[in-house]
């Protein structure tokens, strides 16, 4: 009898998790883990945090693991079509694997602008190692660098630019950036760290053109100015990778849709991580999350309940963004219609900011404030009524306000 086979698509944080996690909960069969990059699946998040494109690979597990772990790796392959006849996994380059699962970690792919002159040399978009080692050794040679879209990876790159002396100018197109993942409050605040550390913001206004020989030189900006360049780093979304599944006919809705588990309306499919769009019992509606601790823990189950140990990641979403030298985490999800509280004293090199519906906590954020942060996660993972006026308070103990206030009473009379 040859052995159950399960097929990875995407060898990324959500695809080896799976792996392992298979493994952990007793599958004996075979693991394929296929990716498209040459690499060693490596963690994206140092890409966009630090100088040096070297320095900021970072594998996710040592080659043995893989091996130790009975995980069959296969590099720079890129799988072209799912055969839904025959169950089987067809590559580039025409051979074929055979699959009784497959699990899609596909993840998401840059979107571009579609504007003249994009194709130029000096435009990039940040997703792989390769395109960190592009942009790491452009900005060596200096300035100026325009970064386009006010999101969370190119402003990382604008605060590394920055720290290494390059003039930057960061061009969003909605009122402020990180407006929507963050809300007013906050992202003022961000943009304001921003600028003090000498990016300029432009705000309102988005990209006509670039124009140059065969390297980019100007961005001509919608209103018609022009903004001087030697490096373009365009940051404006992302689109899911769900082709492969689109084209054998499972339910996409801007990702893969899968139920807690994992699994697609497709009897053999599996999606997780980037590009799934499911429904995060923390969070309560559809969609994709672009977290890497959340592409991991979901990951995870996903494998478990590919091992037949049906598994939900339920644990509240986390990330965090480096900004010259702090980090800013958060907890949760900003949501609109949903009031956000600044604790008294924030200022654009610290700050903590509560999201709160009602009386419940729903998420919380800090820029270097780990402490808060942990303790305001606390106060979100009880679950307990709290007030505007406690979270803004600095003196308010959230580790007693997390357990209720009948404690809170005991506790502050000693
Ligand atoms: C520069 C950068 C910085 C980030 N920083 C942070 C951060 O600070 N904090 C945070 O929480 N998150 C961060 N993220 C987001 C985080 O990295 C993602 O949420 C995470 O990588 C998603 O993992 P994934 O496994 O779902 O997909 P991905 O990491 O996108 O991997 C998908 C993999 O699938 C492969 N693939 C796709 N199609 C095929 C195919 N047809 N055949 C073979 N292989 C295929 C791709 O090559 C890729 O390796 C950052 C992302 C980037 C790019």
């Amino acid at each position: 009898m040859p052995k159950t086979h399960h097929v990875i698509v995407g060898g990324s944080i959500a695809g080896v998790s799976a792996a392992v996690a298979m493994r952990q909960n007793g599958f004996s069969g075979t693991i394929t883990v296929i990716d498209a990059e040459p690499l060693l699946p490596y963690e994206r998040p140092p890409l966009s945090k630090m100088a040096d494109a070297q320095q900021a690979l970072r594998p996710i597990f040592p080659q043995e693991h893989y091996a130790e772990h009975g995980i069959d790796l296969l590099l720079s392959t890129r799988v072209r079509r799912l055969d839904d006849d025959r169950r089987r996994v067809e590559l580039e380059g025409g051979d074929s694997l055979p699959a009784d699962r497959v699990l899609l970690a596909t993840g998401v792919s840059c979107r571009r602008l579609g504007v003249p002159g994009e194709e130029l040399a000096g435009v990039h978009t940040l997703r792989t190692a390769e395109d960190a080692r592009r942009i790491s050794a452009a900005l060596a040679r200096g300035g100026p660098l325009v970064v386009i879209g006010g999101g969370f990876i190119g402003l990382e790159a604008a605060a590394v630019a920055r720290t290494a002396g390059v003039d930057v100018t960061v061009v969003e197109a909605g009122e402020l950036p990180l407006l929507g993942p963050l809300g007013t409050p906050v992202a003022r605040l961000m943009t304001r760290l921003h600028e003090e550390h000498g990016v300029h913001v432009i705000t309102g206004q988005t990209v006509r053109c670039f124009t140059g020989g065969t390297a980019v030189e100007e961005v001509v900006l919608t209103s018609g100015r022009r903004l001087p360049a030697a490096t373009v780093i365009v940051g404006v979304g992302v689109t899911a990778d769900d082709r492969l599944a689109r084209e054998v006919g499972a339910t996409c809705l801007n990702g893969v849709v899968t139920d807690q588990h994992g699994r697609t309306d497709h009897p053999w499919l599996w999606a997780a991580g980037d590009v799934a769009a499911h429904i995060h019992p923390a969070v309560g509606s559809r969609g994709r999350i672009e977290h890497w601790d959340v592409a991991m823990r979901h990951g995870a189950a996903v494998g478990a309940s590919m091992a037949d140990r049906p598994t939900v990641n339920s644990a509240v979403p986390y990330f965090w963004s480096d900004h010259y030298g702090t980090s800013l985490q958060m907890f949760g999800r900003a949501q609109p219609q949903v009031r956000v509280v600044l604790r008294d004293g924030a200022t654009p090199e610290r700050f903590a900011a509560f999201w709160l519906r009602g009386n419940r906590l729903v998420a919380v954020a800090g820029l270097d404030e780990p402490k808060t942060v942990r303790a305001a996660k606390a106060v979100l993972d009880a679950g307990v009524p709290v007030s505007a006026e406690s979270l803004a308070d600095p003196s308010t103990d959230l580790r007693a306000l997390s357990r209720g206030p009948a404690r809170q009473t005991l506790s502050s009379s000693g």
